[in-house]
C-alpha cells in the first residue's frame, strides 16, 4: 500500500458512491468510464447487472469507491427481490448517491425513497449524445431544485465525466484512503470471470436464456503462464440445454471464446475456459440455490 505522510492524510478525501438507477440508463457504462477500466459487465438488455459491483476511483488525494447497483424494478421472483435488496445496500452504505437518468426520459423523473432527502445526491443526465440540447438544459433547470448537483453526460462518449468527479469530490468527505490504492475493486478475478462469461451469455442468446442463466466458477488452476477456468451455467429447464449448446456446440463455443478474450484482458494472462451446462429447476425462485450460487 502507497504510503501517505500525515500532512497529505490531511486533506484526503474518500467515501462510498452509489449508482442508482432505472435498468439500462447506463449505471454500469458510467462505472467503468470514470474508474478506467470495464469491470461491470454492460450489455443492450436491461437487468444485466445483478449485484453490486465496486470499483475504486484512485488519485493523489482522492479514492472514490463505487457501487454499481442493479437498476431499480418491480421484483417479480426472488432474484429480484435479492437484487432490489443489493439496491437498498448500496444506498445505506453511501457517502454520496447518484441518481443516473436517461437524458430522453420523459418527465417526471421520481427521487427514491430514502435516498434523496438524508445524503448528498447527484443527479446525471446520461446519454446526452442522443438528446436534444435545448430540452436537456431545461430538465437540468428543473432538477437542480431537487438535488445537489445535476450533469448531463454521455457515459459512452466520455462527454462531461470530468465535472461529474469534480462535481463528486466537492461532495466526499475527509477521510483516509478505504482500501488499498493499488487496487481497482476489492472483488475477487473469480468473480469478474462468472460476470464476463454472463455478459457473453446476454449476448449471445434471445428471450429468456440471458435471465434464467447464471455462471459459478468451479475450479481456477493458475499454471505457468494460463490459468484453466471450470465454470458451470446454470438454466431452470432441460429443455434449455440444447439451445444454450447450440448445432455441434457453436452456441457455447461463442461464449467461452469471447469470454476468454475478456478474462485475459482483465487478469494479463491467457484463460482456458472449460463450461459446463448444468440445470437447476426455477433457481431464481428459491432462495437455497439462490444463495447457493452466491446471490446472498
Ligand atoms: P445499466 O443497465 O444502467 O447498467 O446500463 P448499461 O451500462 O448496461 O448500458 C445500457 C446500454 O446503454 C448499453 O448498450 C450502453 O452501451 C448504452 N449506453 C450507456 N451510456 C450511453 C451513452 O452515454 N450514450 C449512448 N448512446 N448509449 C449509452
Ligand atoms: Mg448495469
Amino acid at each position: 500500500m502507497k504510503k501517505i505522510s500525515y500532512m497529505e492524510l490531511a486533506d484526503f478525501k474518500a467515501g462510498f458512491v452509489a449508482i442508482l438507477g432505472k435498468p439500462n440508463v447506463g449505471k454500469s457504462t458510467l462505472m467503468n468510464r470514470l474508474i478506467g477500466e470495464k469491470l461491470s459487465i454492460v450489455t443492450p438488455k436491461p437487468q444485466t447487472t445483478r449485484m453490486n459491483i465496486k470499483g475504486f476511483l484512485n488519485t493523489e488525494k482522492v479514492q472514490i469507491v463505487f457501487l454499481d447497483t442493479p437498476g431499480i424494478i418491480e421484483p417479480k421472483y426472488e432474484l429480484h427481490e435479492k437484487m432490489m435488496g443489493y439496491v437498498n445496500q448500496s444506498l445505506k452504505g453511501a457517502d454520496v448517491v447518484v441518481h443516473v437518468f436517461d437524458g430522453f426520459e420523459t418527465s417526471p423523473y421520481p427521487l427514491l425513497e430514502g435516498g434523496g432527502k438524508t445524503k448528498p445526491t447527484i443527479c446525471v443526465l446520461n446519454k446526452s449524445d442522443l438528446c436534444d440540447k435545448m430540452e436537456l438544459e431545461e430538465k437540468k433547470g428543473l432538477l437542480a431544485v431537487k438535488f445537489d448537483k445535476v450533469f448531463c453526460v454521455s457515459a459512452l462518449h466520455d462527454k462531461n465525466l470530468d465535472d461529474l468527479v469534480n462535481g463528486l469530490i466537492s461532495l466526499l468527505p475527509y477521510s483516509p484512503p478505504l482500501y488499498n490504492q493499488d487496487d481497482l475493486s476489492d472483488m475477487p478475478m473469480r468473480f469478474f470471470a462468472q460476470e464476463i462469461i454472463r455478459e457473453k451469455i446476454f449476448l449471445t442468446y434471445n428471450d429468456e436464456i440471458p435471465y434464467c442463466s447464471t455462471v459459478v466458477v468451479e475450479k481456477w488452476s493458475e499454471e505457468e503462464n494460463r490459468d484453466v477456468i471450470q465454470a458451470n451455467i446454470w438454466i431452470e429447464r432441460d429443455s434449455q440445454k440444447p439451445i444454450v449448446i447450440g448445432k455441434n456446440g457453436d452456441k457455447i463455443g461463442k461464449v467461452r471464446k469471447h469470454a476468454e478474450h475478456d478474462i485475459a484482458l482483465l487478469t494479463g494472462r491467457k484463460a482456458v475456459l472449460n463450461l459446463w451446462v448444468k440445470v437447476k429447476y426455477d433457481w431464481r425462485k428459491k432462495y437455497g440455490a439462490l444463495h447457493e450460487f452466491g446471490y446472498r
